[in-house]
């Protein structure tokens, strides 16, 4: 286990911004964590990668807890995996061992503890599709000890679980358990994947291949961390909301592929919502804000009207204050309640 004390964050944010941990811990095994909750200050903070977290400039009273807690087992269909698993680490794992559930989120950036936080999903497939239970630590208890949670009980929906929902939530996730499958279980109806699958002669119905065809769009599209045309970001900063039948038909009319309204439903449908859930992109688009807009270091990506990004130097705060006003302008002028994906952590004004 490591300790650093006024450790800074911003190198482990993909925002790259961020104060610093009063006291900053690695858990690299249950046994760590435990003993983190029994040493070390209140209150506590869980990161995984960073790569969906916005951070306080003026850093993180108490102890920031990094999860690093690292092995996965997999036997039969089951896939036991602790919660500091790169995700793609466990997805490559379950393809290697000819396990379908899993491969449609391929090149998702981030931590499993994290994946199973948000409810992580691309290409019509989704984490609360395969997750069995969690084995969990509620440092709110007396006396914390290591217990069993199933999925019934931790209220996935549409990028969100009952840690999302409740902020204080003060549990802390040490493994997951996934049921795979050895045939098929999502049709992969995304045209873009499908798409770039034909032009690389790609068979959607072979696992290896179709994980391919997921990185391929997926890096085509910027939307992989190492990517070259992805800058500082977190991926989406806010979800796909939901509105009525006539802000749909409103918000829709800024879809720039031209692309029909019963395609852009379906894709909704796909997304994990349904015909009244909009792209939250074309929010951004129909409140007035543009591609590439720059308010100083923090822009909208020139692709992805859906990713603010840090181009360089730019503070929590700057960010925070560009996503509010995206947030209230949405809001005044379209009566749209956009809703953070980003986790924010720590004081913002
Ligand atoms: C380029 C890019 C592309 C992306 N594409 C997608 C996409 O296609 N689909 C999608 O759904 N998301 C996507 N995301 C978002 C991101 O990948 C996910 O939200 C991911 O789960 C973040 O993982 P992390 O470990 O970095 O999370 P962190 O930012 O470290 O943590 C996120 C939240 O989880 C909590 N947490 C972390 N670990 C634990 C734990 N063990 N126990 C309890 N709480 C914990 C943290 O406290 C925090 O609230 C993308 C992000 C980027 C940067």
């Amino acid at each position: 286990m490591k300790i650093s004390k006024h450790r800074n964050l911003s190198s482990i944010t993909s925002f790259e911004t961020g104060g610093e941990a009063d006291v900053f811990v690695v858990a690299e095994n249950s046994n760590d964590v435990e003993k983190i909750l029994q040493e070390q200050p209140k209150p506590y903070w869980l990161l995984g990668s960073g790569a969906n977290t916005l951070i306080s400039d003026q850093g993180l009273p108490g102890t920031t807890i990094q999860m690093k807690l690292d092995s996965i087992e997999i036997n039969g269909q089951e896939a036991i995996v602790e919660s500091g698993v790169n995700w793609d680490d466990f997805v490559q794992a379950a393809i290697e061992m000819d396990l379908w559930g899993v491969e449609l989120t391929s090149g998702i950036p981030g931590s499993v503890g994290a994946a199973v936080v948000g409810n992580i999903a691309a290409y019509g497939q989704a984490v609360s599709d395969t997750l069995a239970w969690i084995d969990v630590i509620d440092h709110g208890d007396e006396s914390p000890k290591i217990k069993r949670m199933h999925k019934k009980d931790l209220d996935m929906g549409y990028r969100s679980s009952m840690f999302t929902k409740n902020d204080s939530n003060t549990i802390i996730i040490l493994r997951a358990c996934f049921e795979l499958s050895e045939s098929v279980t999502t049709e992969l109806k995304y045209e873009s994947a499908l798409v770039v699958a034909r032009e690389l002669e790609l068979d959607v119905d072979n696992l290896e291949q179709r994980r391919e065809a997921i990185m391929e769009t997926r890096r085509r599209g910027g939307s992989l961390l190492d990517s070259k045309n992805i800058q500082k970001t977190a991926g989406s900063f806010f979800k796909n909301p939901m509105v009525t039948a006539e802000q749909a038909e409103h918000v829709m009319e800024f879809e720039e592929r031209k692309i029909t309204k019963d395609a852009i439903k379906k894709q909704n449908v796909i997304h994990g919502g349904d015909a009244m859930r909009v792209s939250a992109a074309h929010v951004v688009l129909a409140s007035g804000f543009e591609r590439g807009q720059a308010w100083g270091p923090v822009r909208i990506h020139p692709d992805h009207a859906l990713k603010i990004e840090n181009t360089g130097g730019a503070t929590s705060q700057q960010i925070y204050d560009v996503a509010k006003e995206i947030q209230n302008t949405a809001k005044e002028k379209l009566g749209i309640d956009l809703e953070f994906e980003v986790r924010v952590m720590g004081h913002f004004d």
